[in-house]
Order: structure tokens, then C-alpha cells, then sequence
């Protein structure tokens, strides 16, 4: 069966999904996208992905003409019409079609595409092995007004990340202008700590993740610590252990960073109890529905 994707109010083959050469997204990478992860049907913290979307709409001032859509329908819809269970979803929202003199303000119609695909896992001993990161040559920028969005342009990420996978590693992890960890090229990083949770706040241009929540929703409820602060790369060199995280992967273990081993270069037992646990939490969550 031809995959079937949802394309401003419609679902239509994807052979069929006709976006205009002049959206604003093609041309100027003015979107934002949301990648989330549905397990036996159910999309993982939905309205909180979509909901994240729509605050950085209203930054963008895309949230008015994108009022008519019902997004998490979409999502569903898009979903069923795959006959998906456990998949990979991606909403993209871009500015639409606008006139060929960069102006937003003719931009009138937002594109609206959502697209699922069965979830490929990744192998068992990824996870047990863990992943090692290079620290990236770009900065991100924490005062920038797009450096807390999910936005379109995933330039600098790609290109993090070709350094990164060039230099035989699995991520990319970004320092702020000052010299702070930010977060990895598709992901959030946490640190161990003698017993603690230690995170970038978002001020350091770290992503509000979903998933970086969940862990610290998780690590509350687990009675552990958890600090969101401007980190210094040593502390994470120095930390006992690390740890990714994104909506598709989940919480990967971090166990080296530019050839240097973080605690025992092997996935610490902290890491292991949040990734256990947030699998239990994806489970109640999914099973609650009913
Ligand atoms: N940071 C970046 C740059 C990302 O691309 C992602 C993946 N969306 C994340 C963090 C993690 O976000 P989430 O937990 O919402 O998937």
C-alpha cells in the first residue's frame, strides 16, 4: 500500500501530496516540525507535542491561520489511515506559499503535513553499549528567538551531525555561547551526578524536550534530585554518568565524549532506572486510554 500522508485537511497517497516551489518553508526553512513516536497506536504525549508546536506558532505568528486545523486529529488520523501501531510521526507546519519578495506577511495559508512510518528500533546493544558524542565546532546561540523552537531549519544540527558520524560517534553535542552545554543535534542530555539529575536549563538553548520532561517528572516522582543549570563541559567530563534523550530513542546512555569516558564508560545504574521507568510510564500511558 502506497503510504498515505495528511496534507491540509486531506489524506492523499504521497505520490499525490503536492506542496507549492514557493512555500516559504522550501525556500526559507520558515516551519517548525514535531517528530514523536506512537507505540500499539498510541502517540506519546500528543497534545504535549502538539501544544509545543503551537506556542512557537505564535512566535512565529503562524498560530492564527493554523486555528482552523485540529492537530492532534491530524496526527491520529494519519496514524490510522497507515494502519500504523508502533511509528515514527512527523507534523511539519510551515508558512505556505508567499510572493517571491521575502515578505511573511503574504504568506496566507500555512502548510499543514503530517507523515508516519513503522518504527524501526534500534538494536538492544546500542543501548547496552551506549552512545559516545563529539562536542560540535558550531555554537548555539541562547539568545537567539529560535533557539528554544523546533524550527524547519535543521542546518546547523545536520551539519553537526555529519562531523559527529564522520568522527565515528552517534551525536553531536552543542556548547551556548559561553561555553555551556545546550544540548546534543537531535537531542537532550542530562548528567549523574553523586545520586542527582543535572540538566541545561533552557536558558542555555536547550529544547523543552518531551521526553526531557518525562525524566524530570520521573526523577521527581523517584524522590531524586534533579537541577536545571548552565553546565560546563568539564562537569560532564567529570560526571558519573550521562545520558540522551529523544522521543524516538528514549533514554540512550552517554558514555563517551570526545574520547574521553564519562564514569565507567559504560551505561550507569541511575540512567538505567529512568529508562526502565520511563519505558512503564509509556506503557501506563499508552494503556490508560482505554
Ligand atoms: N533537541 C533537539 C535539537 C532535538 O532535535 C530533539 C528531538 N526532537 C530534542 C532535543 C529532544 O526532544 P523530544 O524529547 O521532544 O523529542
Amino acid at each position: 500500500m502506497e503510504q498515505l500522508v495528511y496534507l491540509n485537511g486531506s489524506i492523499v497517497p504521497k505520490g499525490e501530496a503536492k506542496v507549492s516551489p514557493f512555500d516559504y518553508g522550501f525556500l526559507y526553512g520558515f516551519g517548525l516540525f514535531e517528530t514523536m513516536r506512537a507505540y500499539g497506536g498510541h502517540l506519546f504525549r500528543l497534545s504535549q507535542h502538539v501544544k509545543r508546536l503551537k506556542r512557537s506558532a505564535e512566535i512565529l505568528g503562524l498560530a492564527e491561520p493554523l486555528g482552523r486545523y485540529d492537530l492532534e486529529r491530524a496526527c491520529l488520523e494519519t496514524l490510522r489511515a497507515n494502519t500504523l501501531g508502533d511509528a515514527r510521526l512527523r507534523l511539519t507546519v510551515t508558512a505556505g506559499e508567499g510572493a517571491p519578495r521575502p515578505d511573511l506577511s503574504t504568506c496566507s495559508a500555512p502548510t499543514v503535513l503530517v507523515s508516519a512510518q513503522a518504527y524501526v528500533p534500534l538494536l538492544a546493544e546500542v543501548y547496552s553499549r551506549g552512545y559516545r558524542a563529539t562536542v560540535s565546532s558550531l555554537h548555539r546561540n541562547s539568545q537567539s528567538p529560535l533557539s528554544r523552537l523546533k524550527v524547519s531549519s535543521y542546518m546547523e544540527n545536520l551539519l553537526a551531525r555529519r562531523e559527529a558520524l564522520l568522527a565515528g560517534t552517534e551525536e553531536a553535542l552543542f556548547l551556548n555561547e559561553n561555553g555551556f552545554l545546550a544540548e546534543g543535534s537531535l537531542s537532550n542530555i542530562f548528567l549523574v551526578v553523586r545520586d542527582g539529575l543535572i540538566t541545561p536549563s533552557l536558558g542555555s538553548a536547550a529544547l523543552p524536550g518531551i521526553t526531557r520532561e518525562a525524566v524530570l517528572e520521573l526523577a521527581s516522582s523517584l524522590g531524586i534530585e534533579a537541577q536545571e543549570r548552565p553546565i560546563a563541559l568539564e562537569e560532564l567530563l567529570q560526571a558519573d554518568e550521562a545520558f540522551l534523550t529523544n522521543s524516538l530513542m528514549e533514554v540512550m546512555p552517554l558514555v563517551e565524549v570526545g574520547d574521553r569516558a564519562i564514569g565507567q564508560a559504560r551505561p550507569g545504574l541511575l540512567t538505567l532506572t529512568l529508562a526502565t521507568a520511563y519505558r512503564k510510564l509509556v506503557d501506563k500511558e499508552a494503556s490508560s486510554r482505554y
